[in-house]
């Protein structure tokens, strides 16, 4: 067993998107040595057999540098698509009528397709249809007479559009399932090759990601579901979805498309606030260094993007066509870790942590006040870390989410535990053997591994956070001093 790395010390993780940029061992293993948590394969890019190379890379990548990583399969769902141009591109201006008619390709100028056959049948007078990412918004304004053979739209706002652009349809309600026959294949191969979380897409409501949960047994797996808030639908139905999910991510690309781009700052902070009260993991997306995906340093915008994030109580910040596609991917993980470090390490950050109200608990009550307890006392005896060891990663998890202001090792002799603990705020993932499990092998085997590292002085204090085995719960706390 190779020492513990115990690499980085930023709280807030980082979840990485790959993509040709980043898609080779050399830049994997620079982007986990910058400070990437988890890596992001968009399946809505791709077929099974790159998403098994690339699982291949990951893992070959994490083991080199002997760095943990999650990995997180975005499920591409009903994302909804031009189809091919007759000439690639159109640039409509206001006051333009188009179609859109059936089929996939167009055969005149102005008439579009898309890849939703009942589109047309499905919209209504007045319905808004946003394309090129909400840049271009059209209104239907007229339907055929058997209302399945076009619909004839007038352009609001003008733009350029192209082949297989998305196409969003603000607040319109589509028979369209959460998952496609490719989303549900996808999620049966990550089960089966032990992805550890899964992302839907579109979720409109809870029983979208029971659904999911369902498959995911099937297939004998153990991934958690992080479910993409980005649908108007999603935010009526937040409670019961954040409820449901074992992590959220708030998709503001999407999101600010579905709904009016300038509510996405407040919604982001109510999603925050909702995954605080249930206890889960919620991760913010896209956008957050854009201009880096072909410049090498950041806007002051951007900066302020991120940490702001991390002031709102994200778990995790995540970064997409900057590391898939950008000039300068690990240049862009290395400002994010930055970004981090220097918003988590401003006293006044420290002072205003959010308190946490907490609608239910991530592990049986007594496990979850002596999580607290554990943070309270690690504050009281300016403790260095607390140490826990976590089966299933709960533990670790309901530690995090009392945001204590030291690092939490999360030892375990599970893979899939140890993987799983990388999206956790402030949660340094171990692997131990399996036989470190009572708390004096566990703080021996510690404390030489950091002792190794140099990360241990006389004096420095360590809370363990263990279980008597008189229960199942983590009911005992312990302070050790370094004599
Ligand atoms: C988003 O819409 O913000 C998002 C993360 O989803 P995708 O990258 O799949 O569009």
């Amino acid at each position: 067993m190779k020492t513990p790395h115990f690499h980085r010390p930023s709280h807030t993780k980082i979840v990485a998107t790959l993509g040709p940029a980043s898609r080779n061992i050399s830049t994997l293993c620079q982007l986990l040595t910058a400070g990437v948590d988890v890596f992001r394969i968009n399946a809505a890019h791709g077929n099974r057999e790159q998403f098994s190379e690339t699982l291949a890379l990951i893992r070959q990548a994490s083991a080199e540098v002997g760095i943990p990583v999650g990995v997180l399969m975005d499920l591409g769902g009903p994302k909804i698509r031009l189809g091919t141009l007759l000439n690639d591109s159109l640039t409509l201006h206001a006051g333009d009528f188009i179609r859109f008619v059936p089929g996939t390709v167009s055969h005149t100028e102005n008439d579009l397709t898309c890849t939703y056959a009942p589109l047309i049948s499905e919209l209504n007078v007045g319905d808004r249809v946003m394309l090129a990412d909400g840049t271009v918004e059209l209104s239907v304004c007229e339907k055929s007479p058997d209302c399945a053979d076009w619909a004839r739209c007038k352009v609001v706002e003008g733009g350029t559009i192209r082949s297989r652009q998305g196409v969003n349809l603000p607040g319109v309600k589509l028979s369209i399932p959460a998952m496609l026959d490719v989303d549900r294949e996808n999620a049966a191969w990550a089960a089966k090759n032990e992805i550890d979380f899964l992302g839907l897409s579109f979720v409109r409501h809870a029983g979208e990601i029971e659904d999911l949960r369902n498959l995911i047994r099937e297939n004998s797996g153990c991934c958690q579901i992080v479910a993409k808030i980005e649908k108007p639908e999603a935010v009526e139905n937040l409670e019961s979805i954040v409820a449901a999910a074992d992590a959220i991510m708030v998709a503001r690309g999407d999101l600010g498309v579905e709904t009016d781009i300038a509510l996405v700052p407040m919604l982001q902070k109510e999603i925050i606030r909702v995954c605080h009260r249930y206890r889960k993991p919620v991760i913010v997306a896209t956008q957050m260094l854009e201009s880096m995906t072909h410049n090498n340093f950041p806007t002051r915008a951007e900066v302020t993007d991120v940490a702001n994030a991390i002031l709102d109580g994200a778990d995790a910040c995540m970064l997409s066509g900057e590391t898939a596609v950008g000039d300068f991917p690990v240049t862009t993980v290395n400002m994010m870790h930055r970004i981090a470090l220097g918003t988590e390490n401003a006293p006044r950050n420290q002072e205003n942590l959010p308190p946490f109200e907490s609608l239910v608990f991530a592990t049986d009550p007594i496990t979850a006040a002596a999580c607290r307890s554990a943070c309270t006392l690690a504050k009281d005896v300016g403790a260095k870390c607390i140490i826990v060891v976590s089966h299933s990663g709960a533990t670790a998890k309901s530690l995090s989410q009392n945001r204590p202001s030291v690092p939490i090792l999360g030892l375990t002799h599970k893979n899939a535990t140890l993987r799983r603990m990388c999206l956790y705020w402030g949660v340094i993932p171990v692997q131990v053997p399996e036989e470190i499990s009572e708390p004096d092998t566990i703080l021996d085997f510690l404390v030489a591994a950091m002792k190794k590292r140099d990360l241990l002085r006389p004096g420095d204090r360590l809370i363990l956070l263990a279980g008597t085995k008189i229960t199942d719960q983590h009911n005992a706390l312990l302070v050790h001093e370094i004599s």
